[in-house]
């Protein structure tokens, strides 16, 4: 399978209120700011478009962007439509919270051309919606997606976070139960995590919230899972699932490597072999006017390339393309990583084939851990890299990107 590249990430990093759970970068949303940082957005797109970039994807994300002012974010869909709307574009996805997507939002959305959206509803406990700092109750998102049907929008995504403080079987079967009656093509399954510095962990250290041991978060997965299932939705990605045709383009691309470029405060970038960030400081983005300072260069090497291709593909259903990877790598996969995989095979963790090499449901479960074991047991010297590094085309006509901006 070919990645849809170069994508366009462009993050709006602006929230009402911070979910507890939440360590993505985020600032408090005042309307005045949020213009001028709409107005930074239009700059650097418009150098991007003046680069000859032309997406096959647009993925609009944050944050929350449909907490923009109607004006901001009209101009910045209208902006996006003009200059990359093309024929190349497949696919146009915008990120909305239930609580702050319109009538006059979808309409301008549907307008400029975006053609999928994405919702947060992560639960439809309210007790959950409680503990996870939501600002939305459990009967907005039905709402929401109603009035984004009725706005034309064909292709629609759900996001549920399991394991959350108190979660119980009959809470996941009640968001089971709310899926299927708003029936979207696209669902993605987040475990909670306690990440440091949220408002969750300073809880569960101050001892006032009890996190699910994790066998008992496992057991709620695998419920979930397999209710998602049972409802028609088929894995592809370690936490996405989805009806027949209604993967995500965009995120598939980064999944199997294929180049990107990210527009605002803080996104991130790959083209060129080289992966890097815009600076996160929104008001650093807005005096920079389009040009934000780039940071965390780093030139992807050849075994640099292979192990991300190796890693990343473990996240999808149908796992890595052996035979794709030893013609990159200029040698065989278990001359490479053979004892690992050998074990990993005997845990039951993965399942080698004749043409793919991916991960079983429990592999899946511990990814991590798995693709810890193969980043010690690897032994790239084995490689015979030709240079060919594979797909990583953001830049135009394969340039090197100027990271001097
Ligand atoms: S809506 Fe998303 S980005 Fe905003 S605070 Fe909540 S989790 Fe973070």
């Amino acid at each position: 399978m070919k990645p849809t590249a170069p994508g366009l990430y462009v993050h709006v990093p602006f929230c009402t209120v911070r979910c507890s759970y939440c360590d993505f970068h985020v600032a408090g949303y005042r309307a005045a700011v949020a213009e001028r940082y709409v107005d930074a957005l239009l700059e650097e797109l418009a150098a991007l478009e003046g680069e000859g970039f032309r997406p096959r994807t647009i993925f609009i994300g944050g944050g929350t962007p449909s907490v923009l002012p109607p004006d901001a974010w009209g101009r910045l869909l209208r902006f996006l439509g003009r200059a990359f709307g093309g024929d190349d574009l497949e696919e146009w996805t915008v990120e909305a919270n239930p609580g702050t997507i319109d009538r006059e939002k979808a309409e301008i959305a549907r307008e400029a051309g975006v053609d999928r959206i994405s919702t947060g509803a992560q639960t439809f406990s309210a007790e959950g919606l409680q503990v996870l700092g939501r600002e939305h109750g459990p009967e907005v998102v039905a709402g929401a997606h109603a009035l984004l049907r009725e706005a034309g929008f064909e292709r629609l995504s759900l996001d549920l976070i399991i394991g959350w403080p108190g979660q119980t079987a009959a809470a996941v079967d009640e968001d089971l139960r709310r899926v299927r009656e708003i029936d979207p093509g696209h669902v993605s399954l987040y475990h909670l995590s306690y990440e440091e510095g949220t408002a969750l962990d300073r809880q569960r250290r101050a001892g006032r919230v009890e996190p699910l041991p994790d066998p008992e978060v496992i057991t709620l997965a695998r419920r979930a899972l397999s209710g998602l299932r049972e409802a028609g939705y088929a894995r592809y990605e370690v936490s996405n699932l989805c009806r027949s045709g209604e993967e995500s383009l965009h995120n598939l691309n980064y999944w199997l490597r294929g180049g990107y470029r990210g527009v605002g405060s803080g996104a991130a970038n790959f083209a060129g072999g080289a992966r890097w960030r815009n600076l996160a400081d929104v008001g650093a983005y807005i005096r920079a006017g389009g040009r934000p300072e780039r940071v965390d260069v780093e030139e992807i090497g050849a075994v640099g390339a292979l192990e991300e291709r190796l890693f990343l593909s473990l996240r999808l259903e149908r796992g890595l393309d052996i035979a794709e990877f030893e013609e990159r790598a200029g040698a065989s996969l278990s001359a490479i990583c053979g004892d690992a995989i050998d074990e990993l095979v005997g845990d039951g963790l993965l399942v080698r084939g004749t043409d793919s090499l991916r991960a079983t449901e429990r592999g899946f479960e511990v990814l991590d851990a798995v693709i810890l074991k193969l980043w010690d047991g690897c032994d790239w010297e084995e490689a015979r890299i030709d240079g060919d590094t594979g797909p990583d085309d953001a830049s135009p006509a394969g340039a090197s990107p100027r990271l001097d901006r």
